[in-house]
């Protein structure tokens, strides 16, 4: 009995991740992606140890590393911007695979080139939304329209399909009608690149300064710009609007593109000796404005041959950068679940069973802002300052909350390279 042949809905990180993870492991997957033309789109991201690990594997780390900056420390300040807690990052710290911050954009590049130059140019079909499936014992039928045009495309057999149609997933909402909009934390954000004339804090470092109610995020993203002495820097402002669980701005408004003006007012005091928000936001001109939502963990994500994974299984706050490197890990456990049952449908079964409480546990951890827990300590004990910092918030307090992130979002570092 041959492989099964697997379509995968959705051409994001994860889908595309997949087809190369499928690819590496015999399979040769079909990706179909709404779009009807891939457009360098969004600012930075960072992918996770546990994340490169899987593209070492797949043969696509040196090529995000010559496009991005490996990252070698987190630093994180309070809003008067004195520094809280700094820690070592990535290889730096001894993990045996890197932390990369890149531009969103080239990272779906890398991915592409690397899907197209090895299944073929016709395995990512473009402009085929899918709208929904029939099941009958042994196949699957699933059914698309063309995005550009409306019009209806033929349907596509399969023996597996695989929701990788991010947060607002088709597939996801025929299994759950009733699910409703994303879940808005009440915070938005402001995304914006900005090319500086020389790093901050030194490059190659990552920065959360503030509060859960008013915070800056930030690093570098790009490995020409940091060869040529300056600086692509990657930030989020976030301030909090609305009450956690409010309705969402409509969905039209998401990735607006927005002026600074927005936002600017809430950061009228952030002027750090090593920062001065205000002026930054001022030289990045324009911003996308996104609110922070997530969804509710689900009860399941299989049925029959077909499954979700990434964005569409487990969206999630992005506090602690692993929305994306958790989809990296999805591919991994469903490859592996394919290989170990000759069923796919116990396949997809067993995948779910790993990667479901897996996941669920770092939504939760992101609700409960775990990665900057610091942050919301600090304030709560030392809202005007402090002269000690260690006086606030001792060492061991500290580790012990990052490592609890890190080992609840799999990319503790003895964990990782057992
Ligand atoms: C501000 C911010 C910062 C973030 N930072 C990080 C970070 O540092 N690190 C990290 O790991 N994650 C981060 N994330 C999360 C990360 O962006 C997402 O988890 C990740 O992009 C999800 O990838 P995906 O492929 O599952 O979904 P998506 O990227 O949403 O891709 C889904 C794809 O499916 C297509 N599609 C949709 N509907 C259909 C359909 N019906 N049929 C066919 N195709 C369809 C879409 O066009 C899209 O191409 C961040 C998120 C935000 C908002």
């Amino acid at each position: 009995m041959g492989k099964p042949d697997i379509l995968i809905a959705g051409g994001g990180i994860a889908g595309l991740t997949l087809a190369l993870a499928l690819h590496e492991a015999g399979y040769q997957p079909r990706v179909f992606e709404a779009v009807a033309n891939l457009a360098e789109l969004g600012v930075g991201i960072n992918v996770l140890p546990h994340a490169a690990k899987e593209y070492e594997r797949l043969g696509v780390l040196d090529a995000l590393l010559a496009e991005g900056v490996e990252l070698e420390r987190y630093m994180w300040f309070n809003r008067h911007g004195q520094e809280i807690w700094s820690e070592t990052r990535g290889r730096k710290a001894g993990y045996q695979w890197p932390q990369v911050s890149i531009h969103r954009g080239s990272f779906h590049r890398v991915l592409t080139d690397a899907v197209r130059a090895r299944l073929g140019d016709d395995a990512i079909v473009l402009d085929h939304q899918l709208t929904g499936y029939t099941e009958s014992p042994h196949k699957v039928s699933a059914q698309f329209v063309s995005r550009s045009s409306g019009a209806r495309r033929d349907a596509v057999e399969c023996d597996v399909l695989i929701g990788a149609d991010g947060i607002h997933s088709t597939l996801r909402r025929g299994f759950y009608p009733d699910e409703g909009a994303p879940r808005w934390a009440g915070n938005m954000m402001w995304r914006m690149t900005v090319d500086l004339p020389a790093p901050i804090l030194g490059g190659s470092t990552m920065f959360s300064a503030g509060t859960g109610e008013c915070k800056v995020v930030g690093y570098e993203i790009s490995a020409a710009a940091k060869r040529q002495g300056r600086s692509l820097f990657n930030w989020i402002a976030e301030v909090k609007l609305g009450e956690d669980g409010a309705t969402p701005p409509e969905r039209e408004d998401w990735n607006r593109v927005a002026g600074v003006d927005e936002f600017i007012d809430y950061f009228r005091d952030f002027k750090f000796d090593w920062l001065d928000v205000p002026a930054l936001a001022r030289a990045s001109g324009q911003a996308f404005a996104f609110p922070m939502v997530d969804r509710d963990p689900l009860p399941r994500w299989t049925r029959g041959r077909v499954t979700l994974l990434g964005d569409a299984a487990h969206p999630m706050w992005p506090i602690g950068s692993n929305g994306a490197s958790q989809g990296v890990l999805d591919c991994r456990a469903l490859v592996d679940a394919l290989q170990n049952y000759a069923d796919a449908r116990e396949a997809l079964l067993a995948y779910e069973a790993v990667r479901l409480p897996a996941t669920a546990a770092v939504v939760t951890a992101n609700r409960s802002r775990a990665h900057d827990e610091v942050l919301d300590l600090c304030e709560a004990r030392a809202p005007q300052g402090f002269s000690d910092a260690r006086a606030v918030l001792s060492a061991e307090e500290i580790e012990a909350s990052l490592a609890r992130y890190k080992q609840t979002a799999q990319f503790d570092k003895r964990q990782l390279q057992a």
